[in-house]
């Protein structure tokens, strides 16, 4: 989400007639996007303040995003040199403050949260030719005892259903053939205009946008994920055989104290539904290790529903104190060095679980999307439906000419020789297997 929203600044003033420059020495003005989801992001963000500051002086600073939002003008008295201050629900007034800061004002601030509306730009300067972002909810409307989500982006808001096939359908013009609707949780969508819409019925939709051949989404809830979501993806191939449902914890008493909204039961039903589907459906998640109280059995727990669901990658974190939280207050506090031992336990377990899943593919023939070539290895890199890094070589295409490109559109008959095959899509047999990436070759 943080990647795109400074798609979202930089497409912003690109369009206020800005230029934007290769490093920040270049810049005369040097905004920060930043992210205050764990204390350690937090802390980068006042040592590269502090750094940018002895390299770069006499350039106007401005900090932009969660850290902004959360700390808000105790910025200016941590870091003397920063004129701006902006959370993401003001990113559409940042034209306005940036003419403020241009007209002499010292400090400049957008920190209101008020804001029924989600921050819709056309300007947006995607980074990748093939594959875009769309925002289609933002903010968060639940409360998890570890999280500042919900002080730093405020309330949910979605866009209608209208714009965000819109938006969808422009990009398909622009050539775009791959969707990833984002929303902190993306399946709480709810479509404010008369239609209703739920996330479900937009995710078909965006199915039929003639020209997207995949659509993704991320970060789904289990509270509000629904048997619906399972049926769109089972009835149409273009929605991506690829659910990320954060579980947190296998403990239903650190849930609750999570105030997670489910059950490790209620959880389950929903990994259920995906394991029936008719599609194979890959599953990740995020695990928090050591939340407050969690007792040795509550982890066992954790470690059990590994094995259970056996998920094709997770996330895992050592719980961290932020501002604000319910969790502050909870007592019992976990150690460092058990935090360090618990999620060291995790990654060895989930590392064998993604050795076996990975293993079970090789043999099988993959469709596989080529986002770039890796001059070093001498293969394309390419990602499967499933979200699985599959690297390739090409009979006929040892690696790009600069400069080539090729459409998905005039593949056949094409001479490939030297072509860049970035953005087109090839049935790839698997090969190798490792834990985090599968290799194979093409199928001509
Ligand atoms: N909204 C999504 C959900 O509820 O599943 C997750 C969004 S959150 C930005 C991404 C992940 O960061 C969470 O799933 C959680 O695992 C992790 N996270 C959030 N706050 C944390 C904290 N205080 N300490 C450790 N991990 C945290
Ligand atoms: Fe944070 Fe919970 Fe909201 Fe997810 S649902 S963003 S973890 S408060």
């Amino acid at each position: 989400m943080n990647a795109h929203d400074s798609e979202k600044v930089i497409g912003t003033l690109l369009s206020q007639g800005y230029t934007q420059v290769a490093k920040p020495d270049e810049a005369d003005l040097v905004l920060y996007n930043t992210c205050s989801i764990r204390d350690k992001a937090e802390q980068k963000v006042f040592h590269r303040l502090q750094e940018f500051k002895r390299h770069n002086r006499g350039k106007v600073f401005g900090v932009l995003g969660c850290v902004a939002q959360q700390e808000g003008e105790r910025i200016f008295e941590r870091a003397p040199h920063v004129s701006l201050v902006a959370g993401s629900a003001s990113y559409a007034k940042l034209p306005e403050m940036l003419v403020q800061l241009e007209s002499g004002n010292r400090r400049v601030t957008g920190l209101s949260l008020d804001n029924d509306q989600a921050f819709e730009t056309p300007f947006t300067r995607r980074d990748n030719p093939h594959r875009a972002y769309i925002t289609i909810i933002e903010g968060c409307d639940k409360s998890c005892a570890y999280c500042v989500v919900p002080f730093t982006r405020g309330p949910e808001r979605s866009r209608t259903s209208e714009s965000v096939l819109r938006e969808a359908r422009e990009l398909a013009r622009m050539g775009y053939i791959e969707i990833q609707l984002l929303g902190q949780n993306v399946n709480s969508y709810r479509d404010p205009s008369p239609a209703g819409w739920d996330f479900a019925r937009l995710l078909r939709a965006m199915g039929e946008v003639d020209g997207i051949r995949r659509v993704r989404f991320t970060t789904s809830h289990p509270r509000d994920f629904v048997k619906e979501i399972i049926d769109a993806i089972d009835d149409n191939p273009v929605l991506c055989n690829h659910v990320h449902l954060p579980v947190q914890s296998g403990s239903s008493r650190v849930l609750a104290r999570m105030q997670r909204l489910y059950t490790r039961d209620e959880y389950m039903r929903r990994i259920d539904w995906m394991k029936q589907a008719r599609r194979n459906i890959s599953i990740t998640t995020d695990i928090i290790v050591g939340f407050p109280g969690e007792t040795e059995e509550d982890f066992e727990q954790t470690l059990a529903l590994l094995d259970e669901v056996e998920y094709d990658s997770l996330f895992g974190f050592k719980y961290s104190r932020r501002p604000n939280t319910a969790a502050l207050d909870i007592a019992d506090h976990i150690s460092e060095e058990e935090k360090i031992r618990r999620l060291a336990i995790v990654q060895e377990k989930q590392r064998a679980i993604q050795i076996r899943r990975n293993s079970d593919l090789v043999g099988t023939v993959e469709e596989t999307f080529v986002e770039g070539y890796n001059h070093a290895t001498g293969q394309w890199i390419g990602r499967t439906s499933q979200n699985r890094t599959l690297n390739f070589v090409h009979p006929h295409v040892a690696g790009p000419r600069d400069g080539a490109t090729l459409s998905g559109a005039n593949l056949a008959g094409a001479n490939l020789a030297g072509a860049n095959l970035a953005g087109t899509s090839w049935s790839v047999r698997v090969t190798r297997a490792g834990p985090n990436s599968l290799a194979g070759e093409a199928v001509i």
